[in-house]
């Protein structure tokens, strides 16, 4: 490899939504890198079917969006 312009690949630790923390290498550096899915807690993986919505992002987006619709709209 050519010196000084390669970015460093380091190995990282990544935290993801469901608790599951590993290490990986990348080349963001030191920090902390934060998913919200992972091998441990994906589908695919698991076996089941219905996505775990660890990181409160389904509560979340439906707070913000309940005061935009109308009375009629279904729930
Ligand atoms: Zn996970």
């Amino acid at each position: 490899m050519k010196p000084g312009i390669h970015p460093k690949y380091e190995i990282i630790k990544v935290t993801c939504a469901c608790g599951n923390v590993f290490e990986t290498r990348s080349t963001k550096g030191s920090e902390t890198l934060t998913v919200d899915i992972c091998s441990a807690c994906h589908p695919f993986y698991t076996g089941k079917q219905k996505l775990m919505d660890a990181a409160g992002r389904i509560e979340r987006f439906r707070r913000r969006y309940a005061g935009n619709k109308p009375a009629a709209a279904k729930e």
